[in-house]
């Protein structure tokens, strides 16, 4: 029974390329209540290998998270599959809009703590007694009820560039964070408001909701599917978008435009930008929002520093790095004292 890829990625990627297949990207996420995830793990691994499944999939006692390429003559017998899974069955799938038959090479099915980095240890909530999911129509009317107090999920680099209108944006850089934030500042509020929140494709949502509603607040809903599917409802059900800016996006493509509005400023000189950069210096790596001016005068540098840093020679970088090895690695996500701009 193989359990474990037997291609690397460059075989994977020249047999892709000769048999010239077509594969659809997909992902899906479920919080259930999963008693043994190794032996889930390993009935998954074996069946979707058999389908040419390819991709990067959390499994834990608390759900699935799944990232996923699929051969498009084996969409059928993938979706059959899930089917079969009572807790996956009907389970929404989002196809990626544009296509890249490379998206994944290998397949990697792992068990996790956790299928969201939640950093919380309470073992007397249940992630599957959640808020009450809307859609983009609901969702527009709910936000302008003055009983709503809406509030966006995600840490402070991604509602900085865009979030909906009214919303209440926690300036935080974790999910545990914002989780007690929230609470503290609307404990007045557990039963006279409609608590009403929103993140980027559905799934922090999930376990926030169902947070809430275990801290006792009564009327907890959540956009469903996150802005990414508001946006794609948005334009096919020709409705009115109330989301102001980009949707920041964990791929190489670091955000979509969602409205024309500019909501942010360019962390250097304070004029109107959404365009986040990583800083060029390699041992920095922060990531920060930075004019097509400023990166031109920065060498796309965050400071001066940096910029001294990044222009000596590769060989003088990696000495000046030594002993320091994890410096980049370090989270930080736009915060920084040189940041002269940053809110
Ligand atoms: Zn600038
Ligand atoms: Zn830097």
């Amino acid at each position: 029974m193989q359990l474990y890829n037997t291609l690397s990625a460059r075989e994977r990627a020249a047999l892709i390329e000769e048999a010239g297949q077509e594969r659809l990207t997909i992902s899906f996420y479920k919080y259930a209540h999963i008693g043994n995830p190794k032996i889930f793990r390993n009935h998954l691994f074996i069946t979707w290998n058999e389908l040419d499944v390819l991709g990067r999939i959390y499994v834990a006692n608390e759900g699935i998270n799944a990232q996923l390429s699929v051969p498009a003559e084996n969409f059928e017998a993938f979706k059959e599959h899930l089917d079969s899974i009572s807790f996956l069955e009907n389970v929404r799938l989002n196809i990626a809009i544009e296509q890249d038959n490379m998206s994944f090479l290998k397949l990697k099915v792992k068990v996790r703590h956790k299928i969201v980095a939640d950093g919380l240890n309470d073992a007397t909530f249940d992630v599957t007694n959640k808020g009450v999911h809307v859609g983009a129509e609901k969702f527009n009317e709910l936000i302008e009820d003055p009983d709503t107090i809406l509030v966006d999920m995600r840490n402070h680099y991604e509602s900085e560039i865009g979030h909906f209108k009214n919303a209440i944006t926690p300036d935080v850089d974790t999910f545990r964070d914002s989780l007690d934030i929230i609470e503290q500042d609307l404990s007045e509020h557990k039963e006279d408001k409609k608590l009403v929140m929103y993140c980027t494709g559905g799934i922090r949502c999930e376990k926030a909701s169902a947070y809430y509603k275990h801290k006792g607040f009564k009327q907890v809903y959540q956009l469903e599917g996150g802005i990414i599917d508001y946006t794609r409802q948005v334009q096919n059900k020709n409705l009115e978008n109330k989301f102001l800016g980009k949707n920041f996006v964990f791929d190489h493509r670091r955000s979509e435009r969602i409205s024309d509005d500019i909501i942010s400023n360019c962390h250097q000189c304070g004029k109107p930008c959404d365009t986040h950069v990583n800083c060029a210096n390699e041992a920095c790596h922060l990531l920060f929002i930075q004019c097509d001016e400023c990166a031109a005068q920065m060498d796309n540098c965050c400071s001066d520093d940096c910029k001294k840093v990044n222009a000596l020679p590769y060989e003088e970088q990696k000495k000046l790095r030594k002993g320091k090895g994890a410096s980049n690695k370090i989270f930080k996500k736009g915060r920084s004292e040189v940041l002269k701009f940053k809110q």
